[in-house]
């Protein structure tokens, strides 16, 4: 299935989050039968970095977002596993310190955005600013609306120069969140990531999904598109980003950079080496 047409979010359109089933797997049946695409998939993830790299005229930012337990550390290890951390960072953005929220909302961003070259991964990101800030009121309808608009020509400013954007927002139902949350209690290696605001925040849960929905509704543009993948399944969830991932540095039409070097001359050089070595050897 091609999961790029099937959980993009249209510009234009008006996305529903209801009508998305966070406990979708398409026709895949288990984690064991589609161990083989994902494999496949993270392959060409790590082919594809490395001719990012080589070629160094495009870059890609991916921005990971989710309710608390939404998968966003679980789909960071499995996608970096396939890049050279040498060519990718990750950025979590966290409740702003002062200094930060001191400025505008971008200005903590854009030193995070990736070169050319490069892979950068937001682990949250700018967006928090019209999610968290809406559903605990510390923006008006207007601001937010301005900030979609900031964020719609900041994005802009990235793409006119070589930035492809892509932008995940991992879905999972509230069961799933308490049941992950659950796990988390039990698991003395995973209890360390509880935390109170997790809690919190839960009861916020609609508002969050309207905020969610205002915000990809309002910033999904052609050049930077938001996907809502189905996330309840962490190994589907790993399937389809990395399948559209996949699929869209491939549409980046790169190619390795013509060598700086004359090869035949270099060949010459190198054969004349093996043999003077060999015959005084
Ligand atoms: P984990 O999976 O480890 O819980 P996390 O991303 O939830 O990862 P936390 O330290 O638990 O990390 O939470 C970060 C918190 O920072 C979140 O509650 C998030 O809403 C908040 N935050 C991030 N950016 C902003 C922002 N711009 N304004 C307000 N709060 C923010
Ligand atoms: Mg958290």
């Amino acid at each position: 299935m091609n999961y790029r047409k099937k959980f993009i979010v249209r510009p234009g359109d008006k996305l529903k989050l209801a009508d998305i089933d966070p406990a979708f797997k398409a026709s895949e049946k288990s984690a064991e039968t589609a161990a083989e695409a994902i494999e496949t998939y993270r392959q060409r993830l790590s082919n594809l970095q490395k001719l990012l790299y080589a070629e160094n005229q495009h870059a890609l930012l991916v921005v990971l977002q989710a309710m608390d337990a939404g998968g966003k550390d679980g789909t960071i290890g499995h996608v970096m596993g396939a890049w050279n951390p040498q060519g990718a960072t990750v950025t979590s953005f966290k409740t702003p310190t002062p200094p930060e929220a001191a400025h505008d909302f971008l200005w903590r961003v854009h030193p995070h955005v990736p070169g050319r070259g490069e892979i950068a991964i937001f682990n949250r990101s700018h967006y928090e600013d019209v999610l968290v800030g809406r559903v605990h009121k510390l923006i008006d309808k207007a601001s937010c609306k301005r900030r979609y608009e900031d964020i719609c020509a900041f994005e802009e400013l990235l793409v006119g120069n070589a930035t492809k954007i892509v932008k995940f927002f991992l879905h999972i139902s509230k069961e799933e969140q308490l049941a992950r949350f659950e796990q988390r209690l039990d698991d003395p290696s995973r209890n360390w990531k509880i935390s109170e605001a997790d809690y919190k925040e839960r009861p916020y849960w609609d508002d969050y999904m309207d905020a969610y929905e205002d915000a990809l509704n309002a910033t999904s543009k052609k050049n930077a598109p938001w996907y809502v993948i189905p996330a309840n399944h962490k190994w589907f969830r790993n399937l389809a980003v990395s399948q559209i991932l996949a699929e869209t540095m491939e549409d980046m039409h790169m190619h390795y950079p013509e060598p700086s070097v004359d090869l035949t001359e270099i060949r010459r050089q190198y054969h004349a080496a093996l043999a003077k070595e060999r015959s005084s050897s």
